[in-house]
């Protein structure tokens, strides 16, 4: 469906042509196209009558049920900006996101009720409150308040393809989460440069049964429910990824496409249900957020015998920008697991060096992207937007080089970059190789100050249970796998990583009491 170019053409084509399809099933609720356009009008005629605006800016906070996409056609369809938040942020965070997005209109699901009301006082400008799945006790309940607007005379607008649909806040990884305003062209101008350019991808469509296990205040779950309305597919969603429940429903609903993290194939593998699932409709997987292990690979390969994607991308660049396709899996052939892949049609990436000169193949530097489906902008954060929107390209933050091949590495974070006596040395390769020892649970590796060197190299490290190991036998360990440089001077053994509420580990967090009045170099 290409000649498609934003999400109420997307809406109105479904119902008209495929009025009876399954649209969404959550649990044992089935929504056809028919259904879903009439429910997303509703929606937009009850946010003309609490008087949100076009460009006025609606949340949610809810795990994935298939409301929530009704809703965010609902803003389509009246021009509302749509902030989905992530239900495991602490009602502090929450704040300061409800706050900087100038949310008027908040859908909270019940089970988060207390968690909102703690802040609700500060929060002037959000002037209602509509619970999902409540009793409609103290606040109106979606259902039944969707169910009193006729769907015939959802306010009249057109939106432009560069209009804002949707702000989506970044893990905060790195620092303060930044709303990344992005607009209808995000999920469709990178689609039709594919189509043009012969890629037929993942071949969606209107025979797909799509499984959306990512969470909906992430781009990458939203992207790819909306890519599945695109094409007229069912989306099968579940409200939180538990893995024996995933395992039934690609059984039940006879699942052919899949997005999920590497993380989330690795839960579904050690599950005993695995070895009696049937997943023969299962035609492809896509994952991104990191590279896959070999060893998953290996397995999930005999398991599924399907076409595995990857993707490298973020919030701020619409989503995936490199994908790495299945003949780049090959289990028995040439392998590039490591690699990102490389630039789909119309995207653009360079490395670049701290001078800003652009570096040559296999040199490493910062991740510079160029892509059609990038953000708008930063929401109300002109400093940032201009330290990230640099003429067209984002910069990502990541480092990472480029092969002869065109296929792309992702080596860290810049901001982790560890420079040890004029050594550039990236902490994900030391982290894996700590992980290799059977001792370790998991390991985060940082740069502390050190005198002579600049930074020195140091490990924090989680035992598995019972384990007890020596720090110097684990310094060996890694020296002994890796050029010595990399060796960590120090190591710490510590209960418990600190995590971001997506389980991103808090670098700056571990860095805080050692870089307490200094700076560091790589900033
Ligand atoms: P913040 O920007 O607030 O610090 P964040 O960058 O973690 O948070 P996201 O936009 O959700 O927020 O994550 C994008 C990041 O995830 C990328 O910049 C990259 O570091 C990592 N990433 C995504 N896909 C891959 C991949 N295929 N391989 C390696 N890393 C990936
Ligand atoms: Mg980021």
């Amino acid at each position: 469906n290409l000649f498609l170019n934003n999400l109420l053409e997307v809406s109105a084509w479904n119902a008209a042509n495929r009025t009876n399809q399954t649209a969404l099933i959550y649990e044992d609720r089935s929504t056809t196209y028919g259904e879903f356009d009439k429910y997303s009008s509703q929606v937009a005629a009850g946010l003309d009558s609490l008087n949100v605006k076009a460009g006025s800016r609606v949340a949610i906070l809810s795990k994935d049920i298939d409301y929530g996409y009704e809703i965010l056609f609902g803003c389509a369809k009246s021009g509302a900006v749509l902030i989905s938040m992530n239900w495991r942020l602490s009602a502090r965070e929450l704040k300061y996101i409800l706050e900087d997005g100038d949310a008027e209109l908040l859908f909270v699901q019940q089970e988060f009720v207390d968690l909102i009301k703690e802040i609700l006082p500060e929060l002037p400008l959000v002037r209602n409150i509509i619970t999902i799945e409540g009793d409609g006790s103290k606040y109106p309940d979606y259902q039944s308040w969707r169910d009193g607007f006729s769907a015939l005379n959802p306010p009249s607008f057109t939106p432009g393809e560069e209009d804002a649909v949707l702000q989506l806040y970044t893990s905060g990884t790195t620092g303060k989460p930044k709303g990344v305003q992005l607009a209808h062209y995000t999920f469709f101008r990178l689609l039709h440069h594919m189509y043009n350019a012969g890629d037929k991808w993942m071949d969606l469509n209107d025979q797909d049964v799509l499984l959306v296990s990512l969470p909906m205040f992430h781009i990458g779950g939203l992207w790819w429910a909306v890519q599945g309305f695109i094409s007229g597919s069912t989306n099968v969603l579940i409200d939180v990824f538990i893995a024996w429940k995933v395992l039934q429903l690609i059984e039940k609903h006879k699942i052919t496409k899949i997005e999920l993290v590497p993380a989330m194939l690795g839960f579904c593998l050690s599950e005993p249900a695995f070895q009696t699932t049937d997943f023969s409709s299962v035609k492809a997987i896509l994952y991104g957020g990191s590279p896959i292990s070999d060893v998953l690979m290996s397995k999930a390969a005999g398991k599924f015998g399907c076409d595995f994607f990857q993707i490298y991308g973020m919030t701020e660049t619409g989503n995936m920008a490199v994908c790495l396709r299945p003949e780049d899996h090959h289990v028995n052939g040439v392998k590039r697991l490591n690699a990102a892949g490389r630039p789909l049609p119309g995207v653009e990436v360079k490395i670049i060096d701290p001078s800003g000169r652009q570096l040559k193949a296999t040199e490493v530097g910062e991740i510079y992207i160029k892509s059609p489906s990038v953000m708008l902008a930063y929401w109300k954060n002109q400093e940032e937007t201009d330290g990230t929107l640099v003429d067209g390209w984002i910069r990502t933050g990541d480092g990472g080089y480029q092969d002869q091949d065109g296929y792309l590495y992702v080596c860290d974070r810049i901001k982790d970059m560890i420079i040890c006596a004029g050594e550039n040395i990236f902490p994900a390769e030391i982290e894996a190789v700590l992980c290799e020892h059977e001792d370790v649970a998991e390991a985060a590796v940082i740069g502390i100050p050190d005198d002579l060197l600049g930074e020195s190299v140091k490990a924090f490290v989680v035992l598995k249970p019972g384990a007890v190991l020596k720090s110097r036998a684990l310094i060996g360990f890694v020296r002994a796998r890796l050029a010595n440089f990399k060796g960590p001077n120090s190591v710490s053994f510590i209960e418990e990583l600190p995590r971001n509420p997506s389980g991103k580990i808090l670098k700056r967090v571990l860095r805080e009491p050692y870089w307490t009045g200094r700076k560091r170099a790589v900033n």
